[in-house]
């Protein structure tokens, strides 16, 4: 979107989100999503009161932790005043889909009563957090310790293919750097991504760890490194994530490489020996292609920004004082040598100003001078779920 468009229109879009907002919200899923739903807002320095909706007739009338497990014919006898937003957070689609529908048939219209997890995260809850509590609020960011990998997936979406395993990492001190220039300006995280590349490579793993818990970690919701599950983290590392309460996110890629059972298997029993928390994901499903190797649309800018528009990817990445909208389009272009949008980046030092929370906001609701990143040019964008590819697959 275009920064000059953002003017009257989103004032008067944040405060009907700004009026709405009650300080609760109505989790529809009292499942694993949901759930971590539920932990991230827990950890806000706001109280935001939590109930869940439920379909399933043994969860109603339980609890998850302090919050109770509704229906959502409980949900409809309240009073306009007890209601608040509906969040639905169910990892499948035709689940949501039937959930929408359920919600479509009790008359509660979708973005006046409710939204899915993903647009309440990434659109909605960073305007009540800045409108109603004064805090700046990112729901996910990256930081990419390495672009080294222990796979070579043929269709990796950052191009760590291409990423010498002998290459330098990220410095210790660039790291340290990069998340103190992410937590000077931003408030709140939902979840905070140690990410690669295997992060499990990175040799300073266990200080970069500490070094966030012991400064930051009342600012994170999730706290969480994404693995391929091809490493055994050291005892240090260990040490570190279970005082920081770090997540292992274990992605599940043994249906195309058959011997990561193993690796799995081993992984996860060590994680759960030392009582860390993790998600296996599950083994099935498809990715999709972005196109990053052969698409160039040569488009206009008008063009661009519309692709733009439609992506609303939530992959934010800090990397020293740049503030990255896409880590797709950072880390592809460096791994590649694209040498493409090297100036698409919010920089850190320069949000000095009093207004600098809602800069924040608007960069990170995709509002930018240009509209779009010269990256998107190279892109299928939002269209990528027309180019199902198999999870995976190895170039060697
Ligand atoms: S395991 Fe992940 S980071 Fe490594 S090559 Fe595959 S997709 Fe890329
Ligand atoms: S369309 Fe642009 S913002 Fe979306 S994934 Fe592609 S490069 Fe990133």
């Amino acid at each position: 979107m275009v920064l000059s468009k953002c003017g009257e229109e989103f004032e008067l879009y944040a405060a009907k989100i700004a009026g709405k907002w009650k300080g609760r919200i109505f989790i529809f899923g009292a499942g694993i999503r949901g759930k971590e739903l539920y932990r991230e807002l827990s950890a806000y320095p706001a109280q935001i009161e939590m109930k869940f909706i439920d379909n399933d007739a043994g969860k109603i009338g339980t609890v998850y932790e302090d919050a109770e497990i509704i229906s959502l014919a409980e949900y409809l006898q309240l009073n306009e005043a007890d209601r608040g937003i509906i969040v639905i957070a169910i990892a499948q689609a035709d689940a949501v889909a039937a959930v929408e529908e359920q919600l479509a048939n009790c008359g509660l219209q979708h973005r006046e009563y409710y939204f899915t997890d993903t647009e309440f995260q990434n659109e909605v809850f960073p305007i009540i957090s800045l409108y109603c509590y004064d805090k700046s609020y990112v729901s996910l960011a990256q930081i990419s310790l390495t672009e080294r990998c222990t796979l070579k997936c043929k269709k990796c979406a950052h191009a760590c293919y291409a990423v010498d395993i002998a290459s330098d990492d990220m410095p210790l001190e660039e790291a340290y750097r990069s998340v103190d220039c992410f937590f000077s300006k931003v408030d709140f995280i939902g979840e905070f991504v140690l990410i690669g590349g295997e992060p499990l490579l990175y040799k300073e793993l266990s200080k970069v760890i500490t070094y966030i818990g012991d400064k930051y970690r009342k600012q994170i919701g999730l706290f969480t490194i994404t693995t391929n599950g091809t490493i055994i983290p050291s005892e240090e590392v260990i040490r570190a994530c279970s005082k920081a309460n770090v997540m292992f996110r274990i992605s599940n890629y043994s249906k195309a490489i058959p011997r990561l059972k193993i690796s799995l298997d081993r992984l996860t029993a060590y994680l759960s020996k030392y009582g860390i928390l993790y998600v296996l994901g599950k083994p099935d499903g498809e990715w999709k292609d972005y196109g990053f190797e052969y698409v160039n649309r040569k488009a206009s800018s008008g063009e661009l920004i519309t692709v733009f528009d439609q992506c609303k990817t939530p992959c934010r990445e800090m990397r020293g004082n740049r503030f990255y909208f896409c880590v797709m389009a950072r880390t592809v272009s460096d791994n590649l040598r694209y040498h493409v949008g090297e100036d698409d980046y919010l920089d850190f030092d320069k949000l000095n100003g009093t207004e600098y929370k809602k800069e924040l906001l608007k960069f990170n609701l995709g509002y930018s001078e240009k509209g779009y990143l010269d990256m998107c040019n190279f892109c299928h964008g939002a269209e990528s779920i027309n180019y199902p590819i198999p999870v995976a697959e190895q170039l060697i």
